[in-house]
């Protein structure tokens, strides 16, 4: 479904779940979109006579339509080019075999005795920076690096006050940063870089309509929840020594683990918050693979 914002500026609204995502649609004397993982619904924006692809970050659920785009300039961040030439990384499951202790099955090299198009590299054209801004006539939209749920991640705000975050995606669910080069610091800040806009509209990849009230307590909240799981996993580590694998049984980021890939993502960004507890100081990895605090009281964040 398309819902058109301003004469220039749509949403495409995917209704195909969570392995695809919204896509921004700009029809000016340019005609432009940001990621192409809208599934069924990328067809009712005509990806053929689009001249513009820019794509927020690498995972497959925003750039699994990009073959569509066959005349677009594709322009992605410099940190994405590498991360869509990777399979584990197109599947946001770049760590699979060390967390998940067998190789998963979707990063083979054929599927169904046909070539696995995963191993195949995604185009790119053209590099996003910062700063850069994008003239598509009446409407221009400034690129932001907003890192920490990919390396090279981009958030694209229009001058009119709207705001496409990508993967900074508001969903209940809660912030993804289980990438081996995913940063939970960089992600904090990159939320506050979005609060601090103050943006009229905001779109994500993955909510169902766009947020215009109440935005910046809804993106501190979850910011906060980052904060609430490091609390979470430290007070369980403070008393029970664990392994990763241990502390994925208790659910701390995912109520439920309905497919491995939830499992895994439990493991990795659970992975991730033990990375930085290790870094800041509160915890240690012992010999025998159990993470254990290095002090009774946490410093104060
Ligand atoms: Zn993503």
């Amino acid at each position: 479904m398309i819902q058109k914002l301003t004469e220039t500026i749509s949403v495409v609204f995917t209704e195909s779940g969570f392995t695809s995502s919204n896509c921004m649609l700009v029809r000016d004397d340019i005609r432009l979109m940001i990621d192409s993982g809208a599934g069924k619904a990328l067809a009712e924006a005509d990806p053929g006579s689009i001249e513009v692809l820019l794509c927020s970050h690498h995972h497959l659920d925003h750039i699994g339509g990009n073959d569509l785009f066959a005349r677009a300039v594709i322009k992605a961040h410099p940190l994405e080019k590498e991360a869509m030439r990777s399979c584990g990384k197109l599947l946001a499951s770049d760590s699979w075999s060390e967390l998940m202790d067998a190789e998963n099955f979707l990063f083979s090299k054929t599927i169904s005795g046909k070539p696995n198009r995963l191993h195949e590299p995604f185009r790119v054209d053209e590099d996003l920076a910062e700063g850069q801004v994008i003239d598509c006539g009446r409407t221009k939209i400034t690129v932001m690096h907003t890192p920490g749920h990919t390396a090279g991640h981009c958030s694209f705000l229009f001058d009119d006050g709207i705001v496409f975050t990508g993967d900074i995606c508001l969903t209940k669910v809660g912030p993804w940063y289980g990438d081996s080069d995913s940063d939970i610091d960089d992600f904090i800040s990159s939320v506050n870089r979005i609060i601090d806009l103050r943006p009229r509209i905001l779109v994500t990849g993955h909510l169902d309509g766009v947020l215009t009230e109440n935005i910046g307590p809804t993106l501190a909240e979850y910011r906060d929840r980052v904060m609430k799981r490091d609390e979470k996993i430290f007070a369980y580590v403070k008393r029970n020594p664990s392994t990763i694998h241990e502390l994925a049984k208790l659910h701390f980021i995912y109520p439920e683990h309905p497919t491995d890939f939830v499992l895994y993502w439990e493991k990795s960004i659970l992975r991730n918050h033990l990375k930085r507890l290790i870094d800041r100081g509160e915890m240690c990895l012992g010999d025998n693979g159990r993470y254990f605090a290095a002090r009774v009281e946490r410093a104060a964040s």
